[in-house]
């Protein structure tokens, strides 16, 4: 069992900026990376709106940046995953993760969400095998097929506009008819002769042959007509669920399971801060995360000075008995 000043659990923007500025105040924070590092991001083709990098980067050249940054004011990054946390019984928490256990003063909670499923049948048996939620990480093995995409927010008309690049056609299936991305993403999209849309349309069944994806099932909404339609693959991009499934019953979340944070980021527990998509349930971009990782480092910084006589253990890490 190992002691720290300041856990970080989540390894994207959010949680590498709060590990830069907890550095920077000698609290040596470690962060708990996660399956992941850097989250979504890193699985961003193409970031052109964090300020400061006037030509595109990649989510995962942004994301190594962090890490440069935060660990050369002394951030050590760890390459688990948190499997159980105990934030009832007050400072110092514990943390389970799969290799070892620590006991943190204080934690910072940035662990981001997740893509939703769209809970049909076929999509759990068929992920991996032209089922996909990251254009970015399986776009090439698309090279030459016609694929669907499914939603109509930012992140589907990216990712459709991403995924022409290898795809022959690209037909964006929506359940309404009017997009809920941005003017300029749209713009994009409606230039691009690969791409082409379905609307007032879900998706009710994924079906395999030979094992993988061959058609989807679509029902128009408006008529009830459905048709099977002959795919090669189907990239769904409707929304993210929070990984909060840990902070359960500990920590006061939302209906949807998002953490509660007043505007210091501070959670309904003294001592547990949280920052980026965990708790941010509308901007979700990497700018408001790094801003957002930023406040909460500080109000941990602020808790740990406000509440140092009472705190054992401080300084250095400190291996305890286990
Ligand atoms: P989103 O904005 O919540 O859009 C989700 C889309 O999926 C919506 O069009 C929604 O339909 C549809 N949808 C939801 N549940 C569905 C279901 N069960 N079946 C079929 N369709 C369903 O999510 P997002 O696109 O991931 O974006 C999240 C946030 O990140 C947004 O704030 C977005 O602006 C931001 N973002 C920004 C950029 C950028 O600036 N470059 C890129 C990506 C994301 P309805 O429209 O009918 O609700």
């Amino acid at each position: 069992m190992e002691k720290r000043r300041v856990v970080i659990i989540g390894s994207g923007p959010a949680g590498f900026t709060a590990a830069l500025y907890t550095a920077r105040a000698q609290l040596n924070p470690l962060i708990i990376a996660g399956n992941t590092l850097g989250g979504q991001v890193a699985l961003t083709h193409e970031i052109e709106n964090y300020p400061g990098f006037p030509e595109p980067l990649s989510g995962m050249e942004l994301v190594q940046k962090f890490q440069v940054q935060s660990e050369h004011f002394g951030t050590e990054v760890v390459y688990d995953s948190v499997t159980e946390v105990d934030f009832t019984t007050g400072s110092p928490f514990t943390i389970k993760t799969y290799n070892n256990t620590y006991l943190a003063d204080s934690v910072i909670v940035t662990i981001g969400a997740d893509p939703r499923k769209l809970k049909i049948p076929g999509e759990g048996e068929l992920t991996g095998r032209g089922v996909s939620y990251c254009g970015t990480c399986d776009g090439f093995f698309f090279r030459g097929k016609d694929v669907v995409v499914v939603g109509g927010g930012d992140s589907a008309i990216e990712e459709a506009i991403f995924l022409t690049r290898f795809a022959n056609s690209v037909n964006i299936i929506h359940r309404r008819d009017t997009l809920r991305a941005g003017v300029a993403l749209r713009a994009r999209a409606d230039k691009n002769p690969k791409i082409s849309y379905t609307w007032n349309t879900v998706v009710d069944e994924i079906i395999g042959t030979d094992g993988k994806v061959s058609h989807v099932t679509l029902r128009n909404v408006e008529t009830s007509e459905t048709i099977q339609k002959p795919t090669d693959g189907i990239f769904i991009f409707i929304g993210h669920d929070p990984n909060s499934s840990f902070f359960d019953g500990q920590v006061a979340m939302t209906e949807s399971g998002y953490i509660i944070t007043d505007q210091r980021f501070r959670t309904s527990v003294e001592g547990i801060f949280a920052a980026g998509e965990i708790q941010d349930e509308i901007w979700r971009q990497v700018a408001t995360s790094v801003g957002q990782g930023c406040s909460a480092a500080m109000s941990a910084i602020h808790w740990l000075e406000e509440h140092e006589d009472q705190l054992q253990d401080l300084g250095e890490p400190t291996a305890v008995e286990a």
